[in-house]
């Protein structure tokens, strides 16, 4: 165990870098390859780096991830690049002799009108939320690529659903953010601007779960020690807020005192997604992180991040 070397896909997106985080902090091995060394979107250049350098086992946290701006714009991107990096890795990951790979998906694979909160089993019962279809079926795809490589070849690839997540190594930018870090700059900047009101997407009454991204790396590393099954395994926070409620613990933790302004012409994607996320709980992990507290280490990580910028930071989404 303590010679296990694992190769994080993704090291420097919010979840990759949690998860080497964590990792090295028990003193483990991580293995880590910049984007302008492999391309992940590249077959080739994948299948020679895992062959050469040989993981003892792969966290799979590179993806093209966005909010729902992002994916509902640029679908070809999101279904494209995702099932590229998929293929990729955990074909040449097979092929390379790596037995053990944990793969993070997303809720957004559950149907849109999945009975919540979601179980493991919901997944391919209904049509899924358009604004993330692409998305969503990339990952589809992912999980099944687990399950063939265990069916036919016995290999150990497991899949973990994380519900939304936040953190530090977040994406702020406007266009292509999630709601959370989305907020947290526009409070932020109006804040600092004086302004009267903060434009919050949508009509706020979608419910979503929350988790910070280091309760996420200990489910991932939990699922990577203890966890060898077949199905997909949800890793959520158990509890949901309305977008309005978010907005409302954003602005508490920037300390904004104008007012919030629903803009309805924007999409509210799916009206819920919840999981229940008991079975992965049973086994024995839970979430540490309030979204109050979480949310107000977020504005403090963003604020020294204002003042020292990093572009590589900004860069690896996912
Ligand atoms: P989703 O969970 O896949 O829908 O992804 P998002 O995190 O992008 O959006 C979650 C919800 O927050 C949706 O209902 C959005 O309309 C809403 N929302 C409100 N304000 C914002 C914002 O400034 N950015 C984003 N991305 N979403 C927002």
């Amino acid at each position: 165990m303590a010679a296990r070397r694992v190769w994080i896909a993704g090291h420097k997106g919010m979840v990759g870098s949690a998860i080497t985080r964590l990792l090295e902090g028990r003193g483990e091995t991580v293995m880590k390859v910049d984007r302008s060394v492999v391309d992940l979107r590249n077959q080739i250049a994948v299948e020679v780096w895992l062959k050469q350098n040989r993981p003892d086992a792969i966290v799979f946290a590179a993806a093209k991830v966005g909010g729902i701006y992002a994916n509902d714009t640029y679908p070809a991107d999101f279904i494209y690049d995702n099932l590229a990096i998929e293929t990729n890795i955990i074909h040449s990951a097979h092929v390379a002799g790596v037995d053990r790979l944990v793969f993070l998906g997303s809720s957004c694979i559950y149907p849109k009108f999945a009975p919540q909160p979601i179980t493991e089993d919901a997944l391919l019962t209904g049509p899924l939320e358009p604004t993330n279809e692409w998305y969503a079926v990339a990952k589809i795809a992912g999980i099944k690529l687990c399950q063939a490589y265990r069916k036919q070849y016995g290999r150990r690839y497991i899949s973990v659903m994380p519900c939304n997540l936040y953190g530090p190594n977040d994406n702020f930018d406007l266009q292509t953010s999630h709601v959370l870090p989305a907020l947290i700059r526009k409070f932020h900047e109006a804040k600092q601007a004086g302004k009267p009101e903060v434009v919050v997407w949508g009509t706020g009454t979608p419910l979503r779960e929350f988790l910070h991204v280091d309760d996420l790396a200990r489910g991932v590393v939990f699922c990577l020690d203890n966890y060898d099954g077949y199905e997909h395994i949800n890793c959520g926070a158990g509890s949901e807020v309305t977008i309005r409620e978010l907005a409302e613990t954003v602005q508490r933790a920037v300390g904004f005192s104008g007012r919030l302004v629903f803009d309805t012409t924007k999409p509210d994607g799916t009206p819920r997604k919840l999981m229940d996320s008991s079975r992965l709980r049973e086994l024995g992990w839970a979430p540490t992180i309030p979204l109050e507290k979480g949310v107000a280490d977020a504005y403090q990580w963003f604020l020294k991040r204002e003042k020292a910028p990093d572009r590589s930071v900004v860069e690896a989404v996912g």
